[in-house]
């Protein structure tokens, strides 16, 4: 049987959790948060002591960590080794790190393997919302919707600032650049917007009108 996959790509902040999830809800579908997977990478590299700048460690333990995703949109988690770590891979210390580990190829092919994995054990029961940075170029690029997401860098900051305790607008600024820099030249499945995807700045929207607006444009494409 065949299913729907959208995926809904776009840099730090720019609003694809919230509304993936609210896709996913609308439309009965999954949801994969693949941030959250190489964030569970990085959460359990970190407490294994692995040198970060060491790419070559990194991948040589790139297989250990046993990573369940949760596919509900209302209550997604993320286990590896069976522990759930969806509070801690949120913290300053795995989103500082994260981006170093995603750019390991042996990381990504691993990653990318599951997340293929996911949707393919979704579309029997009517397909997935799947969000990242390399969804519609890497991981189904065959995915008749494909959504990229943008908005700008004051947006991002502030969305991000309200969501965290403890920080500024210019510190998150500051800081989603740099990860966005890492994620957008990295050699391995840069952040990148396919060339059949719909760019979609949300800089104006509220939360509602970004479902609704992904939503007229399923229907348009499916
Ligand atoms: O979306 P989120 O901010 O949770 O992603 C965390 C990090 O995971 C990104 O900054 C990026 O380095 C990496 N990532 C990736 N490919 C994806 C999803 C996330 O490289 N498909």
């Amino acid at each position: 049987m065949s299913g729907l996959v959208v995926a809904m790509d776009g840099p730090s902040g720019s609003g694809k959790s919230s509304a993936s999830r609210g896709v996913a809800r609308a439309l009965g579908l999954r949801y994969l948060d693949t941030g959250a997977m190489y964030r569970a990478v990085t959460w359990w590299m970190l407490q294994r002591g692995v040198n970060l700048e060491d790419a070559a460690g990194i991948a040589a333990r790139s297989a250990e960590p046993a990573l369940a995703m949760g596919t509900d949109p209302d209550a997604p988690g993320v286990t590896v080794d069976g522990v759930d770590v969806s509070g801690p891979i949120r913290g300053a210390e795995v989103t500082g790190a994260v981006s170093a580990v995603s750019a390991v190829p042996e990381v990504r092919r691993r990653l990318v393997a599951l997340q293929r994995e996911i949707i393919a054990e979704s579309l029997p029961g009517g397909g997935i919302v799947v969000e990242g940075r390399d969804i519609g170029t890497v991981v189904a690029p065959d995915a008749p919707v494909k959504i990229y997401l943008t908005a700008s860098a004051d947006a991002r900051a502030q969305r991000r600032t309200a969501e965290l305790d403890g920080t500024t607008v210019e510190a998150q600024k500051a800081a989603m650049a740099r990860r966005d820099s890492i994620d957008s030249t990295r050699k391995a499945d840069p952040l990148a917007k396919a060339a059949d995807a719909v760019e979609l700045d949300t800089t104006p929207l509220d939360l509602d009108e970004v479902i609704a607006e992904v939503l007229r444009l399923v229907k348009e494409r499916v």
